[in-house]
């Protein structure tokens, strides 16, 4: 994804919040039918069909479908793969991590958020890693305040990373702001310095999407021009959420209620 530069952040109003949350929560029920529907054996082609059924079934449009021409309603990123695989004839098998990303616009307004499962049964760290993601989101989300700065959510997500083992954070992919489009300015590293870079205000709104491996941070994209993995095979999750900053702290528009 390509930032322009000198572009302004888009600030929302509560109104406009309240539309990215309908949007949000479109994202968070049909991750939640997908995490439920993750079985071994089952196909990814099968996990996209679930999204498309849930996303339409509300009303509202899938963000990733068609976008730069990616031909599905969700990512699907399996053990080594790290973001943006495209879902098909892979079979999810028992003990992997599958990474699941989604996207839904509604009355112009996306939310967009990304969980990790794991099918069956696993080894504990396996479970360890996206564990260690998800939490890493977590703390990157509670310094999604006003007054707080950009560095702020990417020292929050590093380190929770860094104090939990030799994990790799993946660097060539970032958050971003997200409203009238999913990908917008600015960019929200999962690394970074407390105090540095812009100061965070009410009415922003942010996908923060930490990506971690098991090994190095490096990632290739693969022939298909799409499907990002790790150059040493290592496995990966990804957890994301869109979050608002608001009077009253991070609100995370992209949970299923
Ligand atoms: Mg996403
Ligand atoms: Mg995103």
């Amino acid at each position: 994804m390509v930032f322009r530069k000198k572009e302004k952040v888009q600030i929302k109003s509560p109104e406009q919040i309240e539309l990215m949350r309908i949007a949000g929560r479109v994202v968070g029920r049909t991750l939640q039918a997908l995490e439920q529907a993750v079985v071994p054996g089952i196909t990814t082609a099968q996990l996209d069909q679930i999204a498309r059924d849930c996303i339409y079934g509300s009303g509202a449009t899938p963000s990733f479908l068609g976008y730069y021409g990616f031909p599905a309603v969700i990512c699907t990123s399996i053990n080594h793969e790290v973001v943006h695989g495209i879902p098909g004839n892979a079979i999810v098998e028992e003990g992997d991590l599958i990474s699941i990303d989604c996207g839904a616009i509604v009355d112009g307004w996306h939310g967009d958020a990304a969980i990790s499962v794991i099918a069956g049964n696993a080894d504990s760290s396996i479970h360890t890693l996206s564990t260690v993601t998800r939490e890493s989101l977590y703390a990157g989300i509670a310094a999604a305040r006003a007054g707080n700065t950009m560095g702020d959510i990417g020292a929050a997500v590093e380190s929770v990373i860094r104090s939990s083992g030799p994990y790799g954070i993946v660097e060539d992919y970032v958050g971003h702001g997200i409203g009238t489009e999913m990908h917008m300015y600015p960019p929200v590293p999962n690394y970074g310095a407390a105090g540095s870079g812009m100061e965070l205000k009410v009415g922003m709104v942010l996908a923060i999407e930490p990506m971690v491996t098991m090994g190095s941070a490096e990632v290739q994209v693969l022939e298909d021009e799409w499907t990002v993995v790790t150059t040493d095979s290592s496995w990966a999750s990804h957890w994301e959420h869109t979050v608002a900053i608001t009077e009253n702290g991070p609100e995370i528009l992209t949970l299923p209620q």
